[in-house]
């Protein structure tokens, strides 16, 4: 066991998992939901304070897979990677006049010289002074698309539903500036297929609507929502031609291009994008030059809310209290359950080593259960309701002349008994990889 692949093999035993049972005592006084409870009680988030959440290593896992098919989906569009402080000064919040209209859901603190900081919910008016304070953008540059993936806060009024109504929570927040409108409309529209492959790869059913541009403002805006009970939003839809909008700004009950009666839906909202013009661009002046002559540049914003999309992938997915992962987000592809210690099958431990070689050739991260104390029955259980895709178990067939592995596909209800080789095969058949 104590071979050199062997040495990267994740040990169950090892892993910070604090569970609990019940309902978690999260401090807020409101509703919780399913995926609130399962990924708390299974030890994937912890409360630590009103509406904030600790993420734990599976927890992390999750994120880091979710941030790496983002990140490969922005370079693809040619957006490029920043970090932007935390704080952002109220000063420059008050140019843009958005300081005294969101004063209550900001956290505000103050330096020892008394200057006043915001612990940022959106970045539009940092990333303009980030590009005012080098000067002005050359043409060449255009178009320019900055992001980052960080956390961001805002005082909830009334934090609930873990991540869905988080006073902090993590963004990818993405920000284009363009010569004009025509060329910010096309990065707009290509935004939006971006968007269209990061939802599809994590392969639950979303809906694209017609978005209010709230306090954020701009000339366009669309929202990204899951259907799903716990959702916070009603977005109308018409059956036949798929015609979204957002309730709050809807003042018809009928669809606009075909009549018919549109139809009412409980919606998370999980992505919103604006085409902004010079909104922000203009007060705080982030300019570029064209014939010597310096004019601010067209903006749009786009929000993803990678914890809300975690929590509510959970909330969709999973059933009978076991959570589901897609599988591009699982912690771990798959989990490996060795043989009860002291059983008939225990010699055939030995081959854990060969399935997690055949897996690591393969890039697909595993797991084992090496909690040998325990039945595999009870192991196998654990397994299901943690949502592992799929479940590789040792037991009795693994003791024949050709040996046989259970093969568990969690998410289709499939099982096969399948030998070392048809497992490599098996393993090649799957796209795992962001
Ligand atoms: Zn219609």
């Amino acid at each position: 066991m104590a071979s050199k692949t062997m040495i990267n093999l994740t040990r169950m035993s090892k892993v910070f998992q604090p569970m609990t049972t019940g309902l978690p005592d999260t401090g807020e006084k409101t509703e919780i939901c399913q995926s609130h409870k399962l990924m708390i009680n299974y030890g994937i988030i912890k409360p630590v304070s009103i509406g904030m959440y600790a993420l734990l290593p599976l927890g992390m896992r999750i994120l880091n897979k979710f941030i790496s098919l983002v990140d490969k989906e922005m370079t693809n569009l040619g957006a490029e990677k920043i970090l932007l402080p935390a704080l952002t000064s109220t000063s420059l919040w008050k140019k843009t006049n958005r300081y005294n209209s969101n004063k209550d859901e900001l956290f505000t603190v103050k330096d020892r010289h008394e200057k006043e900081y915001i612990l940022s919910p959106t970045y539009e008016e940092a990333i303009c002074d980030l590009i005012s304070s080098t000067g002005h953008i050359s043409t060449k540059l255009l178009p320019l698309r900055l992001y980052q993936i960080s956390s961001k806060w805002r005082d909830e009024m009334k934090p609930r539903l873990g991540f869905l109504r988080s006073r902090e929570f993590i963004m990818k927040d993405l920000y284009t500036f363009d010569s004009n409108l025509d060329n910010a409309q096309s990065t707009y529209d290509r935004v939006c297929e971006s968007y269209n492959n990061i939802f599809k790869q994590i392969g639950i059913k979303y809906e694209k609507v017609i978005g209010d541009v709230g306090t954020i403002g701009g000339l366009v805006s669309h929202e990204y929502h899951y259907i799903s009970d716990v959702g916070e939003d009603t977005i109308l839809q018409c059956p036949s031609c798929h015609f979204s909008i957002n309730q709050t700004i809807s003042k018809t009950t009928s669809c606009p291009k075909c009549k018919n009666e549109l139809q009412q839906y409980n919606a998370a909202e999980i992505g919103h994008t604006f085409l902004l013009n010079t909104k922000y661009s203009q007060p705080l002046k982030a300019m570029y030059m064209e014939q010597n002559e310096m004019k601010p540049m067209v903006m749009g914003c786009f929000g993803l809310g990678l914890s809300r999309i975690l929590m509510l992938t959970v909330e969709i997915l999973s059933k009978n209290n076991e959570i589901r992962w897609p599988v591009k987000l699982a912690p771990y592809t798959v989990c490996i359950i060795p043989p009860k210690a002291g059983s008939k099958e225990e010699g055939a431990s030995n081959y854990v080593e060969r399935l997690f070689e055949i897996l690591c050739k393969r890039d697909i991260d595993v797991i084992l259960d090496d909690r040998t104390d325990f039945t595999i029955g009870k192991r196998f259980v654990f397994a299901r309701a943690l949502g592992y895709p799929y479940i590789i178990i040792v037991g009795k067939a693994s003791t024949r002349s050709i040996p046989l592995f259970e093969v568990h596909d969690i998410n289709n209800s499939v099982y096969n008994e399948l030998s070392l080789e048809q497992i490599s095969h098996y393993f090649d058949n799957i796209n795992f990889k962001n």
